[in-house]
C-alpha cells in the first residue's frame, strides 16, 4: 500500500482543483507520480542549473565528465547500478550508463536516452545558465539537452518514491559524445555498447529536444551520410577546350554531376543532399579534416581538378541506396576526358517510422491528455535531425525520441529552455514507464 503524505495529499488537492477532468483519468499511483515531480520541480531546475553551469563540450572530456558524475550520483542515490564507460578508444570522454533491474519482471526493458555533451566547448563565450523570467532560461546545452537528462532523473526517482524503480528493468543511457560522435570506426566503437544495451531492451524513449515543442514527439528521425566527389581533368589551353584531345575540363564535369543530382533527385520525399563546399582548378590543396583549401586557376586554362563535398539524409536506408544507385550512373556517365571518383558514407544511421513507434507515440500522447496536457503528436521527420536514438531504433520494438525540454534555437548562443516543460515531460515520462511496465495501457 503506498502512504500518502501530507505535502502530497495538499498538491492532490491544489491539482485536482486546477484540471478535475483530467486528473480523473490517473489512477491513484498515477497521481502519486505526478505530485512527486511537482513537489520536486524546484530542486530539478537547481540541478539544472548546476549541470548547465558545467562547461561540457564535447571535446571537454573532463568536463562531460563531470556532469557525468553529478547524474551517476543521482542515479546511485535511487538504487540504481551505475558504469561510467571510457571513451578513450574512440578519443572521446566516455558514457554513463546507470541500470535498474528485476529479474522477477518479465515486462518490457525500457532504454532511456540522454547525452552529457555539448556544442559548447570551453572556450565560448556562452557558459552560464540564466533566468529569464516567464519560466524561461537559457544556457548551453540547456535544452539540447540537460533539461531532458534532469527530465530522465525526475521520472526515474518519481517511480522511485512510490517503490516503482526496484521492480522495472530500465536502463538509462547517456552518451558523452552525441554531438560529434567522431568519423567512421571511431563512431561504431562509440556507439557499439548503447547498440548491445538496445538489442536486450523492448522500447526505448529519447528525451532530446525535439523541434522544441512538447505538444509533439518524435516517431522517425532523418539519418545523414556524407559524400565526395573528386574529378581529374586534361589540362590544356582554353582555346582548345571541347576538342577531341582536351575534353571538357574537371569544373565542367563536376558542374554537369551536381546539376543532375539536383535534376534527378531534388524534392523526392525525406531526401535532401546539400554540396557544402566545391573547388576547382588547376592546383587544389583541401585540408578534408578542417574542410577548407586553396585552389590556382586560370582563366585560359582548361582546369584540371574539381572536389566538391557534400551531406545527405534520409528516412530508410532503402532511400539511401536508391540515391547511392542514380548518383553513381551520373557519376560515370562522364563528360571527354573526365574521370569522376564519387564516395558516400552513411553517418548516423535513419532512424525510421514503425507501427510499434506509432503506438508508442499514442500511448505517450494518451498519458499526456490524461494529465491535462493535451494530445502529443508526430513532428514532421524533414524537421528531425539525426540523434542517439537512431542507432537503437532498429533493435527495439517501439520508440520515440523528443521527449525532453521545450526550448528554442539549441546550437546557438541563444538556446533557451522552458522550464515548466520539464514538469509536464517528467510526469508524462513517469507514468508511461509505469503504464509500458506496470500494464495500464
Ligand atoms: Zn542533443
Amino acid at each position: 500500500m503506498k502512504r500518502l503524505r501530507p505535502n502530497t495529499l495538499a498538491l492532490l488537492l491544489i491539482l485536482a482543483m486546477t484540471s478535475p477532468t483530467a486528473l480523473a483519468q490517473l489512477s491513484e499511483v498515477e497521481r502519486n507520480l505526478a505530485s512527486y515531480i511537482d513537489a520536486h520541480h524546484d530542486a530539478a531546475i537547481e540541478l539544472l542549473e548546476e549541470v548547465v553551469n558545467i562547461n561540457s563540450g564535447t571535446q571537454n572530456f573532463a568536463g562531460v565528465a563531470a556532469v557525468g558524475r553529478i547524474f551517476q550520483a543521482r542515479f546511485e542515490a535511487l538504487g540504481m547500478s551505475t558504469q561510467w564507460i571510457d571513451g578513450a578508444a574512440w578519443n572521446r570522454s566516455g558514457h554513463l550508463v546507470a541500470r535498474s533491474y528485476d529479474a522477477a519482471n518479465s515486462g518490457p526493458h525500457l532504454l532511456l536516452i540522454g547525452h552529457l555533451d555539448t556544442v559548447f566547448q570551453s572556450d565560448s563565450l556562452f557558459q552560464r545558465y540564466r533566468y529569464l523570467g516567464d519560466n524561461i532560461a537559457s544556457g548551453p546545452g540547456i535544452a539540447d539537452m540537460k533539461g531532458g537528462d534532469v527530465i530522465i532523473l525526475q521520472a526515474l526517482s518519481a517511480l522511485n518514491d512510490q517503490d516503482l524503480l526496484e521492480s522495472m528493468n530500465v536502463t538509462v543511457y547517456m552518451t558523452g559524445d552525441e554531438e560529434s560522435t567522431g568519423p567512421g570506426e571511431n563512431q561504431a566503437l562509440a556507439r557499439a555498447d548503447m547498440i548491445a544495451a538496445a538489442v536486450t531492451a523492448d522500447i526505448a524513449l529519447g528525451f532530446e529536444n525535439g523541434d522544441g515543442n512538447p505538444a509533439t514527439a518524435i516517431p522517425a528521425r532523418r539519418g545523414y551520410a556524407s559524400w565526395e566527389l573528386k574529378i581529374k581533368g586534361s589540362p590544356a589551353h582554353s582555346s582548345q577546350i571541347f576538342q577531341d584531345e582536351v575534353g571538357a575540363g574537371a569544373i565542367f564535369e563536376i558542374a554537369r554531376i551536381l546539376n543532375s543530382f539536383y535534376q534527378e533527385l531534388a524534392g523526392e520525399k525525406y531526401l535532401t543532399f546539400n554540396p557544402g563546399i566545391i573547388m576547382g582548378g588547376t592546383d587544389l590543396e583541401f585540408d578534408s579534416d578542417e574542410s577548407r583549401g586553396k585552389a590556382f586557376g586560370l582563366s585560359n586554362v582548361v582546369s584540371q581538378d574539381a572536389i566538391a563535398r557534400g551531406d545527405l539524409r534520409m528516412i530508410s536506408t532503402a532511400q539511401t541506396d536508391r540515391a547511392r544507385v542514380t548518383m553513381e550512373r551520373i557519376v560515370a556517365n562522364n563528360l571527354p576526358l573526365t574521370e569522376a571518383e564519387f564516395s558516400l558514407s552513411q553517418g548516423m544511421p535513419p532512424f525510421p517510422d514503425s507501427e510499434g513507434n506509432r503506438r508508442l507515440l499514442g500511448y505517450f500522447s494518451r498519458v499526456s491528455e490524461d494529465l491535462g496536457y493535451g494530445e502529443v503528436t508526430a513532428v514532421d521527420p524533414s524537421r528531425a535531425g539525426a540523434a542517439d536514438i537512431s542507432y537503437v531504433g532498429d533493435h527495439v520494438d517501439m520508440a520515440i525520441d523528443g521527449m525532453g525540454m521545450g526550448g528554442a534555437n539549441d546550437h546557438t548562443v541563444n538556446e533557451t529552455g522552458d522550464l515548466e516543460s520539464m514538469r509536464v515531460q517528467a510526469q508524462r515520462a513517469a507514468i508511461l514507464m509505469y503504464r509500458l511496465v506496470h500494464g495500464g495501457l
